[in-house]
C-alpha cells in the first residue's frame, strides 16, 4: 500500500497555495531576493518517519527558528538557574528586535526575542552551536555566507541590542563578536525536513526520532516547548495558540515549526510574511493541519481506559478463598491510579489476596508508582496480601521477587500468573 499521508500533505499545500498575501522580509537584503512562491511542508513522526512535500529540497536560512534550539543548548550547558538569571520567560508583546530589557528584572524578557537570543548565543561557543544543531537535525548544517554577510551589513539594531546587554552586564563578550556569531547561527541552512525533525526531537522529549540519540534531557525539551508556546510567534502568540494550539517558532525567511508533545514535529516554508512577521501561508497550513488532525494542545484527549474492572476469582488452592484481581493497562499515571484507588476503597479489610496485574501496562510514571506503592502499603495494613504481576519489570525490582511497601509486609512480585 502507498501511504495516504504524502497525498494528504500535498493536498494541504495545494489548498493553501492561493494565499498570496504578505511581503518578503526586506531588512536583510539577501532575503528580499527570495522566490516568494516557494512552498513546502514536512512532518516528522514518533515512528521515525519523515514526510516532505512541495519545495522540500529548497534550503533557506533558519533565522529565528534557531532560537529555541540555541536556548536548549544553553540550558543543557549551564542549567536552568544560570540561564534564568540572564534571560526571563515572559512574553513581550513587543517587536522581536525591540531594544529593551524587562524594567522589573533588567533581563531580556525571553529567549525568543533578539535581546534574549543574543544573550543565549553568548553562552555558547561556535563549535557547540555547530555540533548541537547537527545533533538536532541529524546532519551537519552549513552557514549561508552570503546571507550572513548581508545581514551583518545591516545589523545595526542587533548591535545596539548587544551593546545595551553589555552595558547592563548581561553579556561579557564583545558585542560585535556576539552579533557576528548570532548572525551565523541565524544563517544556518535548512530545508523543511530538517526543521520538522528538529521540532520532532523537542516533541519527543529530547530524543531524535530517526537516530534515537538523546539530544537534550526531557526537562530541557519541556522548558523550550513552554517558552515556544508563550513567546514563539512574535507578537501573535495568543492568536496562534488559540487557533492552532501547537508550540511553535517562526522565522523571518518564511519558516514555521510546530512541536506537539508526543505527537511529532511539523515545518512549513513560504517566504511571504504577515504583519506579525509570520509566514502567511505557513500560518494557513498550520491552522488546517491542527483542525484536520485534532492537534490542538488544549483538545482534551479521549479518556484512556486506565484499568479493566477488578474481579474476584478463586485463589486456586482449593479452599474456596477469593483473590481480587485488578488489571491495569496503558500508562499508570495520576488519573489512572485515582480510578484504581476508588475501586480499591471498596475492598473490605481482611486476608483476601489483592492481585495488581501490570501485564498490559506500558509505562509507570513516577506519580503512578508512588500511588501504587502507597495503595499496596494501605492494603497490607488492612490485612491483605498484595501481589504484583509484572512481566516487564515495570516496578524495577529485578530478581527480588518482592517490593518493600513500608509499614506492612512486603508485596510479592511475580513475572506471570
Ligand atoms: N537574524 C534575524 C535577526 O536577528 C532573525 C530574525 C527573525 O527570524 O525573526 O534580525
Amino acid at each position: 500500500m502507498r501511504s495516504p499521508l504524502p497525498d494528504y500533505l500535498s493536498e494541504v499545500l495545494q489548498a493553501c497555495s492561493d494565499e498570496d498575501g504578505g511581503e518578503l522580509a526586506a531588512y536583510i537584503p539577501e532575503l528580499a531576493d527570495a522566490d516568494p512562491d516557494r512552498l513546502a511542508l514536512a512532518l516528522s513522526t514518533p515512528s521515525g518517519t519523515r514526510y516532505a512535500v512541495g519545495d522540500a529540497d529548497v534550503r533557506f536560512t533558519i533565522q529565528s527558528i534557531s532560537k529555541p534550539f540555541a536556548y536548549a543548548l544553553a540550558l543543557v550547558d549551564h542549567g536552568l538557574d544560570a540561564v534564568l538569571e540572564r534571560v526571563g520567560v515572559e512574553p513581550s508583546g513587543d517587536a522581536f528586535n525591540e531594544i529593551s530589557l524587562d524594567p522589573a528584572t533588567g533581563r531580556p524578557l525571553n529567549p525568543m526575542i533578539n535581546a534574549g537570543a543574543i544573550t543565549v548565543h553568548s553562552m555558547l561557543d561556535a563549535d557547540r552551536v555547530q555540533a548541537g544543531f547537527a545533533a538536532f537535525a541529524g546532519r551537519d548544517l552549513e552557514v549561508d555566507e552570503e546571507v550572513h554577510a548581508s545581514e551583518l551589513e545591516s545589523a545595526d539594531r542587533n548591535h545596539a541590542i548587544a551593546y545595551m546587554l553589555r552595558n547592563h552586564g548581561i553579556i561579557e563578550a564583545k558585542p560585535t563578536e556576539v552579533v557576528d556569531g548570532y548572525t551565523r547561527q541565524c544563517s544556518l541552512l535548512v530545508d523543511v525536513g530538517d526543521l520538522a525533525v528538529m521540532a520532532a526531537t523537542l516533541a519527543n522529549a529530547g530524543v531524535h526520532p530517526e537516530t534515537g540519540e538523546r539530544v537534550v534531557p526531557r526537562w530541557v525539551a519541556r522548558q523550550v516547548l513552554s517558552v515556544m508556546t508563550t513567546c514563539g510567534m512574535y507578537d501573535a502568540a495568543g492568536d496562534w495558540f488559540t487557533l492552532v494550539g501547537i508550540p511553535a517558532k517562526s522565522g523571518v525567511s518564511g519558516g514555521v515549526i510546530g512541536a506537539l508533545p508526543g505527537k511529532g514535529g511539523f515545518a512549513a516554508f513560504s517566504p511571504r510574511l504577515d504583519e506579525h512577521g509570520n509566514s502567511t501561508r505557513g500560518v494557513r497550513i498550520f491552522e488546517r493541519l491542527s483542525r484536520d488532525m485534532g492537534m490542538h494542545l488544549m483538545e482534551v484527549p479521549p479518556a484512556a481506559r486506565p484499568l479493566t474492572h477488578g474481579h474476584a476469582a478463586e485463589d486456586g488452592d482449593g479452599d474456596g478463598d477469593l483473590d481480587s484481581t485488578y488489571e491495569l493497562q496503558g500508562a499508570v499515571d495520576f488519573v489512572g491510579m485515582e480510578r484504581l484507588l476508588v475501586e480499591l476503597e471498596r475492598e473490605e479489610e481482611g486476608a483476601r489476596e489483592i492481585v495488581l496485574d501490570l501485564t498490559r501496562v506500558h509505562e509507570v510514571r513516577d506519580v503512578g508508582r508512588r500511588m501504587l506503592l502507597e495503595a499496596a502499603r494501605r492494603l497490607a495494613l488492612d490485612g491483605h496480601g498484595v501481589t504484583f504481576v509484572d512481566p516487564e519489570d515495570m516496578l524495577e525490582v529485578g530478581d527480588a521477587g518482592s517490593i518493600d511497601v513500608g509499614d506492612g509486609p512486603a508485596a510479592t512480585v511475580v513475572r506471570e500468573r
